[in-house]
Protein backbone atom coordinates (compact mmCIF):
# COMPACT_ATOMS: atom_id res chain seq x y z
CA UNK A 1 0.00 0.00 0.00
CA UNK A 2 1.27 3.13 -1.21
CA UNK A 3 2.13 5.75 1.80
CA UNK A 4 -0.86 7.87 0.44
CA UNK A 5 -3.29 5.32 1.15
CA UNK A 6 -2.25 4.57 4.42
CA UNK A 7 -2.87 8.01 5.31
CA UNK A 8 -6.08 8.37 3.87
CA UNK A 9 -7.00 5.32 5.34
CA UNK A 10 -5.86 6.09 8.72
CA UNK A 11 -7.83 9.06 9.09
CA UNK A 12 -11.47 9.64 10.98
CA UNK A 13 -13.14 13.08 10.25
CA UNK A 14 -16.31 13.67 12.59
CA UNK A 15 -18.15 16.43 14.28
CA UNK A 16 -19.96 16.00 17.19
CA UNK A 17 -23.49 17.19 18.02
CA UNK A 18 -25.44 18.48 21.09
CA UNK A 19 -27.21 20.71 22.09
CA UNK A 20 -25.19 23.24 24.51
CA UNK A 21 -24.20 22.03 28.02
CA UNK A 22 -24.36 18.44 27.10
CA UNK A 23 -21.02 17.91 27.69
CA UNK A 24 -19.42 17.95 23.81
CA UNK A 25 -16.46 20.28 25.40
CA UNK A 26 -15.81 17.53 28.18
CA UNK A 27 -15.99 14.57 25.84
CA UNK A 28 -13.81 16.43 23.30
CA UNK A 29 -10.95 17.11 26.09
CA UNK A 30 -11.13 13.35 26.97
CA UNK A 31 -10.58 12.30 23.43
CA UNK A 32 -7.55 14.47 23.00
CA UNK A 33 -6.51 13.40 26.39
CA UNK A 34 -6.44 9.57 25.15
CA UNK A 35 -4.62 10.79 22.02
CA UNK A 36 -1.74 11.95 24.37
CA UNK A 37 -2.58 15.20 23.17
CA UNK A 38 -2.82 16.48 26.05
CA UNK A 39 -1.32 15.33 29.77
CA UNK A 40 -4.24 16.73 32.33
CA UNK A 41 -6.94 17.57 30.61
CA UNK A 42 -8.09 20.58 32.67
CA UNK A 43 -11.48 19.70 34.44
CA UNK A 44 -14.26 21.65 32.75
CA UNK A 45 -16.48 22.96 35.40
CA UNK A 46 -18.16 26.24 34.51
CA UNK A 47 -18.31 27.96 30.96
CA UNK A 48 -15.42 30.50 32.10
CA UNK A 49 -12.95 27.46 32.84
CA UNK A 50 -14.21 25.47 29.40
CA UNK A 51 -12.63 29.19 27.47
CA UNK A 52 -10.00 28.40 29.35
CA UNK A 53 -9.11 24.89 29.18
CA UNK A 54 -9.15 25.49 25.51
CA UNK A 55 -6.52 28.17 25.68
CA UNK A 56 -4.36 25.74 27.57
CA UNK A 57 -4.73 23.31 24.33
CA UNK A 58 -2.80 26.18 22.45
CA UNK A 59 -0.37 26.37 25.09
CA UNK A 60 0.25 22.94 24.86
CA UNK A 61 0.00 22.82 20.76
CA UNK A 62 2.81 25.12 21.17
CA UNK A 63 4.62 22.56 23.03
CA UNK A 64 3.83 19.60 21.22
CA UNK A 65 3.38 20.14 17.55
CA UNK A 66 -0.05 19.20 17.95
CA UNK A 67 -3.18 20.54 15.64
CA UNK A 68 -5.35 22.11 17.76
CA UNK A 69 -7.84 24.84 16.45
CA UNK A 70 -10.84 26.44 17.42
CA UNK A 71 -12.54 24.68 14.24
CA UNK A 72 -10.69 21.33 13.89
CA UNK A 73 -8.39 19.33 16.14
CA UNK A 74 -6.27 16.98 15.02
CA UNK A 75 -4.55 13.86 16.94
CA UNK A 76 -3.61 10.67 16.36
CA UNK A 77 -5.11 7.32 18.74
CA UNK A 78 -4.50 4.27 18.47
CA UNK A 79 -2.92 3.92 14.92
CA UNK A 80 -5.46 6.35 13.90
CA UNK A 81 -5.39 10.05 12.73
CA UNK A 82 -8.65 11.62 13.84
CA UNK A 83 -10.18 15.03 12.78
CA UNK A 84 -12.68 16.51 15.05
CA UNK A 85 -14.81 19.38 13.32
CA UNK A 86 -16.21 21.77 16.06
CA UNK A 87 -19.91 22.90 15.23
CA UNK A 88 -20.11 26.16 17.59
CA UNK A 89 -23.13 26.06 19.94
CA UNK A 90 -24.59 28.68 22.10
CA UNK A 91 -24.44 31.96 20.30
CA UNK A 92 -21.98 31.49 17.86
CA UNK A 93 -24.62 29.04 16.60
CA UNK A 94 -25.33 29.92 12.79
CA UNK A 95 -25.05 28.77 9.37
CA UNK A 96 -21.67 27.79 9.63
CA UNK A 97 -22.62 25.44 12.80
CA UNK A 98 -24.31 23.39 9.66
CA UNK A 99 -21.95 23.60 7.14
CA UNK A 100 -19.20 21.91 9.35
CA UNK A 101 -21.89 18.77 9.00
CA UNK A 102 -21.11 18.80 5.42
CA UNK A 103 -16.91 18.29 5.92
CA UNK A 104 -17.98 15.49 8.65
CA UNK A 105 -17.88 11.94 7.69
CA UNK A 106 -19.80 10.83 10.85
CA UNK A 107 -21.36 12.39 13.51
CA UNK A 108 -20.95 12.08 17.25
CA UNK A 109 -24.60 12.91 18.97
CA UNK A 110 -23.80 13.58 22.99
CA UNK A 111 -26.98 13.63 25.08
CA UNK A 112 -27.55 14.51 28.75
CA UNK A 113 -28.96 11.09 29.93
CA UNK A 114 -31.39 13.65 32.58
CA UNK A 115 -32.66 15.45 29.24
CA UNK A 116 -32.51 13.55 26.44
CA UNK A 117 -32.83 15.23 22.57
CA UNK A 118 -32.51 18.84 22.88
CA UNK A 119 -33.62 21.42 20.66
CA UNK A 120 -30.06 22.43 18.67
CA UNK A 121 -29.18 18.37 18.63
CA UNK A 122 -32.60 18.07 16.50
CA UNK A 123 -31.56 21.01 14.29
CA UNK A 124 -28.00 19.39 13.58
CA UNK A 125 -29.10 15.66 13.27
CA UNK A 126 -31.65 16.69 10.37
CA UNK A 127 -27.91 17.57 8.41
CA UNK A 128 -26.47 14.67 9.20
CA UNK A 129 -29.82 12.51 8.22
CA UNK A 130 -29.67 14.61 4.86
CA UNK A 131 -26.31 13.28 3.90
CA UNK A 132 -26.66 9.61 5.46
CA UNK A 133 -23.62 9.73 7.57
CA UNK A 134 -22.72 7.52 10.53
CA UNK A 135 -24.59 8.93 13.73
CA UNK A 136 -23.09 7.63 16.94
CA UNK A 137 -24.84 8.50 20.58
CA UNK A 138 -23.07 9.08 24.02
CA UNK A 139 -25.55 9.39 26.66
CA UNK A 140 -23.28 11.51 29.08
CA UNK A 141 -23.56 12.50 32.43
CA UNK A 142 -24.71 8.98 33.75
CA UNK A 143 -22.95 10.53 37.29
CA UNK A 144 -26.19 12.43 37.59
CA UNK A 145 -29.90 11.02 37.82
CA UNK A 146 -30.55 9.88 34.60
CA UNK A 147 -34.11 9.50 32.39
CA UNK A 148 -34.58 5.81 32.25
CA UNK A 149 -32.66 4.24 29.77
CA UNK A 150 -35.45 2.45 27.51
CA UNK A 151 -37.38 6.41 27.61
CA UNK A 152 -33.99 7.81 26.72
CA UNK A 153 -33.90 5.57 23.84
CA UNK A 154 -37.57 5.87 22.78
CA UNK A 155 -37.17 9.72 23.01
CA UNK A 156 -34.44 9.57 20.50
CA UNK A 157 -35.85 6.57 18.25
CA UNK A 158 -39.06 8.54 17.74
CA UNK A 159 -37.96 12.47 18.21
CA UNK A 160 -35.21 11.71 15.56
CA UNK A 161 -36.55 8.93 13.43
CA UNK A 162 -33.70 6.92 13.84
CA UNK A 163 -33.18 3.36 15.09
CA UNK A 164 -30.79 2.97 18.28
CA UNK A 165 -28.45 0.09 19.22
CA UNK A 166 -27.27 -0.27 22.55
CA UNK A 167 -23.57 -1.29 22.55
CA UNK A 168 -23.27 -1.06 26.14
CA UNK A 169 -26.06 -0.53 28.79
CA UNK A 170 -26.02 1.33 32.12
CA UNK A 171 -26.08 -0.06 35.59
CA UNK A 172 -28.38 2.84 37.43
CA UNK A 173 -27.37 6.33 37.58
CA UNK A 174 -26.51 9.63 40.00
CA UNK A 175 -25.50 8.23 43.06
CA UNK A 176 -26.16 4.62 42.40
CA UNK A 177 -24.56 4.38 39.45
CA UNK A 178 -22.30 1.32 39.42
CA UNK A 179 -20.99 0.90 35.80
CA UNK A 180 -22.00 -0.20 32.06
CA UNK A 181 -22.47 -3.75 31.36
CA UNK A 182 -21.28 -4.33 27.58
CA UNK A 183 -23.99 -6.43 25.49
CA UNK A 184 -20.94 -8.08 23.18
CA UNK A 185 -18.68 -9.51 26.21
CA UNK A 186 -21.35 -9.78 28.56
CA UNK A 187 -18.71 -7.89 31.12
CA UNK A 188 -19.52 -5.33 33.48
CA UNK A 189 -17.24 -2.30 33.68
CA UNK A 190 -17.55 -0.93 36.65
CA UNK A 191 -17.71 3.07 37.62
CA UNK A 192 -15.01 4.56 39.28
CA UNK A 193 -14.86 8.38 39.71
CA UNK A 194 -11.52 9.05 38.01
CA UNK A 195 -9.50 11.36 39.60
CA UNK A 196 -10.23 14.53 37.35
CA UNK A 197 -7.94 14.41 34.03
CA UNK A 198 -6.19 11.07 34.23
CA UNK A 199 -6.40 8.63 32.13
CA UNK A 200 -6.19 5.62 33.50
CA UNK A 201 -8.98 5.10 35.04
CA UNK A 202 -9.43 2.33 37.23
CA UNK A 203 -11.41 0.59 33.88
CA UNK A 204 -12.92 -2.91 36.03
CA UNK A 205 -13.18 -5.35 33.85
CA UNK A 206 -16.11 -8.28 35.63
CA UNK A 207 -17.72 -10.74 33.75
CA UNK A 208 -21.53 -10.83 34.89
CA UNK A 209 -21.62 -14.05 35.88
CA UNK A 210 -18.57 -13.70 38.55
CA UNK A 211 -19.08 -13.49 42.28
CA UNK A 212 -17.14 -10.38 42.56
CA UNK A 213 -20.52 -8.36 40.81
CA UNK A 214 -22.39 -9.34 44.09
CA UNK A 215 -19.88 -6.75 46.05
CA UNK A 216 -20.55 -3.73 43.54
CA UNK A 217 -24.31 -4.38 42.46
CA UNK A 218 -27.01 -4.84 44.91
CA UNK A 219 -29.41 -7.59 44.21
CA UNK A 220 -31.85 -5.85 43.02
CA UNK A 221 -30.15 -3.92 40.64
CA UNK A 222 -28.62 -7.20 39.43
CA UNK A 223 -32.35 -8.50 38.77
CA UNK A 224 -33.09 -5.36 37.22
CA UNK A 225 -30.03 -5.66 35.20
CA UNK A 226 -30.99 -9.17 34.06
CA UNK A 227 -34.74 -7.99 33.28
CA UNK A 228 -33.56 -5.09 30.82
CA UNK A 229 -30.91 -7.12 29.19
CA UNK A 230 -33.65 -9.92 28.35
CA UNK A 231 -35.87 -7.21 26.98
CA UNK A 232 -33.40 -5.39 25.47
CA UNK A 233 -31.92 -8.48 23.50
CA UNK A 234 -35.52 -8.92 22.31
CA UNK A 235 -36.86 -5.84 21.31
CA UNK A 236 -34.36 -4.00 20.22
CA UNK A 237 -32.44 -3.31 16.89
CA UNK A 238 -29.71 -5.99 16.34
CA UNK A 239 -26.33 -4.16 15.87
CA UNK A 240 -25.86 -3.93 12.10
CA UNK A 241 -22.90 -2.78 10.54
CA UNK A 242 -24.36 -1.76 7.06
CA UNK A 243 -27.23 0.03 8.81
CA UNK A 244 -24.54 2.04 10.50
CA UNK A 245 -22.64 2.95 7.64
CA UNK A 246 -25.98 4.28 5.66
CA UNK A 247 -26.89 6.29 9.05
CA UNK A 248 -29.82 4.29 9.61
CA UNK A 249 -28.88 2.76 13.08
CA UNK A 250 -26.95 4.74 15.65
CA UNK A 251 -25.24 3.06 18.38
CA UNK A 252 -25.64 4.07 21.40
CA UNK A 253 -23.09 4.33 24.74
CA UNK A 254 -23.68 5.08 28.22
CA UNK A 255 -21.18 7.09 29.97
CA UNK A 256 -19.85 10.03 32.01
CA UNK A 257 -17.33 12.61 30.60
CA UNK A 258 -16.77 14.37 33.40
CA UNK A 259 -15.36 11.84 35.47
CA UNK A 260 -13.86 10.19 32.49
CA UNK A 261 -16.18 7.14 32.44
CA UNK A 262 -17.28 5.29 28.86
CA UNK A 263 -15.04 7.39 26.74
CA UNK A 264 -12.27 5.28 25.66
CA UNK A 265 -14.58 2.14 25.57
CA UNK A 266 -16.61 4.73 23.44
CA UNK A 267 -13.81 5.73 21.37
CA UNK A 268 -12.74 2.19 20.62
CA UNK A 269 -15.56 1.22 19.25
CA UNK A 270 -16.51 4.11 17.53
CA UNK A 271 -13.38 4.55 15.68
CA UNK A 272 -14.08 0.24 14.47
CA UNK A 273 -17.72 1.40 13.15
CA UNK A 274 -16.85 4.40 11.45
CA UNK A 275 -15.47 5.19 8.39
CA UNK A 276 -13.00 6.43 6.50
CA UNK A 277 -12.64 9.24 4.56
CA UNK A 278 -15.96 9.17 2.18
CA UNK A 279 -16.03 9.20 -1.66
CA UNK A 280 -17.61 12.44 -2.81
CA UNK A 281 -20.19 13.25 -5.68
CA UNK A 282 -19.18 15.74 -8.34
CA UNK A 283 -20.10 16.59 -11.62
CA UNK A 284 -18.07 13.84 -13.21
CA UNK A 285 -19.68 11.22 -10.91
CA UNK A 286 -18.30 9.69 -7.28
CA UNK A 287 -14.54 11.21 -6.32
CA UNK A 288 -12.96 8.23 -4.69
CA UNK A 289 -10.74 9.96 -1.59
CA UNK A 290 -7.86 7.17 -2.80
CA UNK A 291 -7.70 9.02 -5.94
CA UNK A 292 -3.99 10.24 -6.15
CA UNK A 293 -5.24 13.22 -7.76
CA UNK A 294 -5.40 16.14 -4.89
CA UNK A 295 -9.29 17.57 -4.93
CA UNK A 296 -11.56 19.70 -2.24
CA UNK A 297 -14.55 22.03 -1.26
CA UNK A 298 -14.73 25.17 0.50
CA UNK A 299 -17.13 24.92 3.55
CA UNK A 300 -16.62 27.57 5.11
CA UNK A 301 -15.31 31.04 4.87
CA UNK A 302 -14.42 33.15 8.70
CA UNK A 303 -13.83 36.76 7.69
CA UNK A 304 -11.75 38.82 9.93
CA UNK A 305 -10.91 36.25 12.54
CA UNK A 306 -7.57 37.96 13.70
CA UNK A 307 -8.48 42.21 13.78
CA UNK A 308 -5.05 42.76 13.43
CA UNK A 309 -4.88 41.18 10.02
CA UNK A 310 -8.15 41.92 7.89
CA UNK A 311 -8.36 38.91 5.53
CA UNK A 312 -10.46 36.25 5.25
CA UNK A 313 -9.71 32.08 6.05
CA UNK A 314 -11.38 29.95 3.85
CA UNK A 315 -11.45 26.50 5.02
CA UNK A 316 -11.70 23.66 2.96
CA UNK A 317 -12.13 19.54 3.31
CA UNK A 318 -9.75 17.75 1.25
CA UNK A 319 -11.40 15.21 -0.71
CA UNK A 320 -9.10 13.15 -2.59
CA UNK A 321 -5.50 12.26 -2.68
CA UNK A 322 -2.46 14.50 -0.99
CA UNK A 323 -2.24 18.40 -0.38
CA UNK A 324 1.34 19.51 -0.69
CA UNK A 325 1.78 23.24 -0.16
CA UNK A 326 4.11 23.99 -2.46
CA UNK A 327 2.33 22.63 -5.66
CA UNK A 328 -0.17 24.69 -7.90
CA UNK A 329 -3.50 23.57 -7.32
CA UNK A 330 -7.10 24.98 -9.79
CA UNK A 331 -9.63 27.32 -8.38
CA UNK A 332 -12.72 25.74 -10.37
CA UNK A 333 -14.96 28.40 -9.86
CA UNK A 334 -12.79 31.25 -10.07
CA UNK A 335 -11.28 29.03 -12.95
CA UNK A 336 -8.10 30.08 -12.05
CA UNK A 337 -4.34 27.94 -11.52
CA UNK A 338 -2.74 29.00 -7.95
CA UNK A 339 -0.92 28.08 -5.40
CA UNK A 340 -3.17 28.44 -1.72
CA UNK A 341 -1.56 30.77 0.51
CA UNK A 342 -0.66 29.85 4.02
CA UNK A 343 -2.08 26.80 4.27
CA UNK A 344 -2.73 26.22 7.69
CA UNK A 345 -3.98 23.53 10.06
CA UNK A 346 -4.39 25.29 12.89
CA UNK A 347 -6.29 28.52 13.48
CA UNK A 348 -5.93 30.70 16.75
CA UNK A 349 -3.09 33.50 17.97
CA UNK A 350 -0.39 31.16 16.18
CA UNK A 351 -1.32 29.25 12.67
CA UNK A 352 0.59 26.10 11.50
CA UNK A 353 1.77 26.31 8.03
CA UNK A 354 1.01 22.73 6.53
CA UNK A 355 3.31 21.42 4.23
CA UNK A 356 1.01 18.00 3.64
CA UNK A 357 -2.45 17.19 4.42
CA UNK A 358 -4.78 14.30 3.25
CA UNK A 359 -7.98 13.12 2.14
CA UNK A 360 -10.15 13.37 5.50
CA UNK A 361 -7.69 17.00 6.80
CA UNK A 362 -9.61 20.01 6.68
CA UNK A 363 -6.90 23.12 5.93
CA UNK A 364 -7.63 26.81 6.02
CA UNK A 365 -6.15 29.09 3.53
CA UNK A 366 -5.30 32.61 2.97
CA UNK A 367 -8.39 34.14 1.08
CA UNK A 368 -7.93 37.40 -0.87
CA UNK A 369 -11.36 37.25 -1.11
CA UNK A 370 -11.94 34.87 -4.30
CA UNK A 371 -13.32 31.68 -2.66
CA UNK A 372 -16.80 31.18 -2.27
CA UNK A 373 -18.84 28.49 0.11
CA UNK A 374 -18.67 25.66 -2.06
CA UNK A 375 -15.75 26.23 -4.22
CA UNK A 376 -13.80 23.31 -5.34
CA UNK A 377 -10.48 23.33 -5.70
CA UNK A 378 -8.85 20.24 -7.96
CA UNK A 379 -5.96 19.88 -10.05
CA UNK A 380 -5.19 21.92 -13.06
CA UNK A 381 -6.09 19.65 -16.19
CA UNK A 382 -8.43 17.58 -13.90
CA UNK A 383 -11.80 20.39 -13.84
CA UNK A 384 -14.33 18.56 -11.99
CA UNK A 385 -16.99 20.26 -9.47
CA UNK A 386 -18.20 18.78 -6.31
CA UNK A 387 -21.81 19.00 -5.56
CA UNK A 388 -22.62 22.15 -3.86
CA UNK A 389 -23.36 22.96 -0.33
CA UNK A 390 -27.27 23.12 0.54
CA UNK A 391 -28.13 26.69 1.44
CA UNK A 392 -30.10 26.11 5.24
CA UNK A 393 -32.80 27.17 6.17
CA UNK A 394 -32.33 30.41 8.41
CA UNK A 395 -35.23 30.51 11.44
CA UNK A 396 -34.55 34.37 12.22
CA UNK A 397 -35.59 37.37 9.61
CA UNK A 398 -35.41 41.13 9.75
CA UNK A 399 -36.11 43.86 7.46
CA UNK A 400 -33.81 45.98 7.07
CA UNK A 401 -32.47 49.53 5.04
CA UNK A 402 -30.39 51.95 5.28
CA UNK A 403 -30.61 54.91 7.38
CA UNK A 404 -29.01 57.52 4.70
CA UNK A 405 -30.65 57.11 1.40
CA UNK A 406 -27.82 58.48 -0.14
CA UNK A 407 -26.18 55.31 0.63
CA UNK A 408 -28.29 52.45 -1.66
CA UNK A 409 -25.24 51.78 -3.34
CA UNK A 410 -22.80 51.25 -0.69
CA UNK A 411 -25.05 49.21 1.25
CA UNK A 412 -26.24 47.09 -1.78
CA UNK A 413 -22.81 46.14 -2.08
CA UNK A 414 -22.10 45.60 1.52
CA UNK A 415 -25.19 42.97 2.11
CA UNK A 416 -24.31 41.43 -1.17
CA UNK A 417 -20.57 40.80 -0.25
CA UNK A 418 -21.99 39.60 2.97
CA UNK A 419 -24.56 37.66 1.66
CA UNK A 420 -21.99 35.59 -0.61
CA UNK A 421 -19.86 34.95 2.38
CA UNK A 422 -22.72 32.80 3.50
CA UNK A 423 -23.01 35.00 6.80
CA UNK A 424 -26.42 35.93 6.16
CA UNK A 425 -29.54 34.94 3.31
CA UNK A 426 -30.97 38.05 1.61
CA UNK A 427 -34.60 37.72 0.11
CA UNK A 428 -36.98 39.97 -1.46
CA UNK A 429 -40.45 40.62 -1.21
CA UNK A 430 -42.36 38.98 -4.74
CA UNK A 431 -44.04 41.20 -6.50
CA UNK A 432 -43.68 44.07 -4.85
CA UNK A 433 -42.49 47.41 -6.58
CA UNK A 434 -40.39 48.23 -2.63
CA UNK A 435 -37.44 47.94 -2.50
CA UNK A 436 -37.28 46.07 0.61
CA UNK A 437 -34.52 43.90 1.79
CA UNK A 438 -35.48 41.14 4.29
CA UNK A 439 -32.27 38.96 6.20
CA UNK A 440 -32.69 35.67 7.27
CA UNK A 441 -30.10 34.24 9.61
CA UNK A 442 -29.26 31.00 11.61
CA UNK A 443 -28.32 32.70 14.65
CA UNK A 444 -29.36 36.00 15.75
CA UNK A 445 -25.39 37.07 16.53
CA UNK A 446 -25.51 37.38 12.87
CA UNK A 447 -27.58 40.28 13.00
CA UNK A 448 -25.23 41.93 14.98
CA UNK A 449 -22.53 41.02 12.88
CA UNK A 450 -24.17 42.19 9.49
CA UNK A 451 -24.84 45.64 11.49
CA UNK A 452 -21.37 45.71 12.71
CA UNK A 453 -19.83 45.10 9.23
CA UNK A 454 -21.90 47.46 7.09
CA UNK A 455 -20.51 50.29 9.67
CA UNK A 456 -17.43 49.27 9.38
CA UNK A 457 -16.30 48.26 6.19
CA UNK A 458 -19.11 49.82 3.44
CA UNK A 459 -19.47 52.99 6.24
CA UNK A 460 -23.16 52.25 5.81
CA UNK A 461 -25.43 52.22 8.96
CA UNK A 462 -28.49 50.53 8.76
CA UNK A 463 -31.84 49.50 10.96
CA UNK A 464 -32.78 46.41 11.23
CA UNK A 465 -36.57 45.65 12.28
CA UNK A 466 -37.48 42.22 13.68
CA UNK A 467 -39.71 40.13 11.48
CA UNK A 468 -42.54 37.57 13.35
CA UNK A 469 -41.64 34.79 10.77
CA UNK A 470 -39.91 31.46 11.67
CA UNK A 471 -40.34 28.96 9.16
CA UNK A 472 -38.92 28.91 5.82
CA UNK A 473 -39.74 26.38 2.72
CA UNK A 474 -37.85 26.37 -1.05
CA UNK A 475 -40.79 26.25 -3.75
CA UNK A 476 -39.68 22.90 -5.48
CA UNK A 477 -42.03 23.11 -8.00
CA UNK A 478 -40.60 24.19 -11.10
CA UNK A 479 -43.67 26.18 -13.26
CA UNK A 480 -46.03 27.37 -10.18
CA UNK A 481 -47.97 30.39 -10.23
CA UNK A 482 -47.22 32.41 -7.20
CA UNK A 483 -50.46 34.46 -7.31
CA UNK A 484 -52.84 30.95 -7.61
CA UNK A 485 -51.12 29.82 -4.26
CA UNK A 486 -53.26 29.66 -1.17
CA UNK A 487 -51.67 30.22 1.90
CA UNK A 488 -52.04 31.17 5.50
CA UNK A 489 -52.96 34.74 6.79
CA UNK A 490 -49.19 34.46 8.55
CA UNK A 491 -47.53 33.36 4.87
CA UNK A 492 -44.87 35.53 3.47
CA UNK A 493 -43.59 35.10 -0.37
CA UNK A 494 -39.95 36.02 -1.04
CA UNK A 495 -37.36 35.25 -3.35
CA UNK A 496 -33.53 34.47 -2.61
CA UNK A 497 -30.91 36.14 -4.93
CA UNK A 498 -31.48 33.70 -7.54
CA UNK A 499 -34.76 34.60 -8.00
CA UNK A 500 -36.09 31.33 -6.38
CA UNK A 501 -39.64 31.44 -4.75
CA UNK A 502 -40.04 30.75 -1.15
CA UNK A 503 -42.49 31.04 1.50
CA UNK A 504 -42.10 32.28 5.20
CA UNK A 505 -44.61 31.64 8.05
CA UNK A 506 -44.91 32.53 11.48
CA UNK A 507 -46.41 29.23 12.82
CA UNK A 508 -45.23 26.00 12.46
CA UNK A 509 -48.22 24.40 11.46
CA UNK A 510 -49.08 26.81 8.62
CA UNK A 511 -46.28 25.13 6.62
CA UNK A 512 -48.66 21.98 6.43
CA UNK A 513 -52.17 24.05 6.00
CA UNK A 514 -50.87 25.53 2.96
CA UNK A 515 -49.53 22.22 1.85
CA UNK A 516 -53.36 20.92 2.32
CA UNK A 517 -54.35 24.04 0.81
CA UNK A 518 -52.09 23.77 -2.92
CA UNK A 519 -52.45 20.24 -4.05
CA UNK A 520 -49.01 19.07 -5.20
CA UNK A 521 -46.81 21.84 -4.06
CA UNK A 522 -43.32 20.41 -2.72
CA UNK A 523 -41.66 22.20 -0.31
CA UNK A 524 -38.48 22.32 0.94
CA UNK A 525 -35.89 22.75 3.86
CA UNK A 526 -32.68 22.94 2.24
CA UNK A 527 -32.12 25.54 -0.74
CA UNK A 528 -30.25 24.65 -3.57
P1 LIG B 1 -20.88 21.74 25.97
O1 LIG B 1 -21.62 23.02 26.06
O2 LIG B 1 -21.70 20.66 25.33
O3 LIG B 1 -19.52 21.84 25.37
O4 LIG B 1 -20.73 21.22 27.48
P2 LIG B 1 -19.49 21.22 28.47
O5 LIG B 1 -18.53 20.14 28.13
O6 LIG B 1 -18.96 22.60 28.60
O7 LIG B 1 -20.23 20.77 29.80
C1 LIG B 1 -21.27 21.53 30.37
C2 LIG B 1 -21.29 21.32 31.87
O8 LIG B 1 -21.61 19.97 32.16
C3 LIG B 1 -19.95 21.58 32.53
O9 LIG B 1 -20.19 22.19 33.75
C4 LIG B 1 -19.36 20.21 32.70
O10 LIG B 1 -18.48 20.13 33.77
C5 LIG B 1 -20.60 19.38 32.95
N1 LIG B 1 -20.42 17.98 32.52
C6 LIG B 1 -19.94 17.51 31.35
N2 LIG B 1 -19.94 16.17 31.34
C7 LIG B 1 -20.43 15.76 32.54
C8 LIG B 1 -20.67 14.49 33.13
O11 LIG B 1 -20.41 13.44 32.58
N3 LIG B 1 -21.20 14.51 34.39
C9 LIG B 1 -21.49 15.66 35.04
N4 LIG B 1 -22.01 15.56 36.27
N5 LIG B 1 -21.28 16.86 34.52
C10 LIG B 1 -20.75 16.93 33.28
Amino acid sequence: MTDIRKEIEKRRTFAIISHPDAGKTTLTEKFLLYGGAINLAGSVKGKATARHAVSDWMEIEKERGISVTSSVLQFNYDGYCINILDTPGHQDFSEDTYRTLMAADSAVMVIDASKGVEAQTRKLFKVCVMRHIPIFTFINKMDRDANDTFELLDDIEKELGIATCPINWPIGSGKSFKGVYERGSGKITVFADTEKGTKEGEAREIPLDSPEIDEIVSEEQKSQLMDEIELLDGASAEFDQELVSKGELSPVFFGSALTNFGVEIFLKHFLSMTTSPLPRMADIGVVDPMEESFSAFVFKIQANMNKAHRDRIAFMRICSGEFDAGMEVYHVQGDRKQRLSQPQQMMAQERHIVDHAYAGDIIGVFDPGIFSIGDTICMPGKKFSYEGIPTFAPEHFARVRQVDTMKRKQFIKGINQIAQEGAIQIFQEFNTGMEEIIVGVVGVLQFEVLKYRLENEYNVDIILENLPYEHIRWIENKDIDLNKLVGTSDMKKVKDLKGNPLLLWVNSWSIGMTLDRNEGLELAEFGR
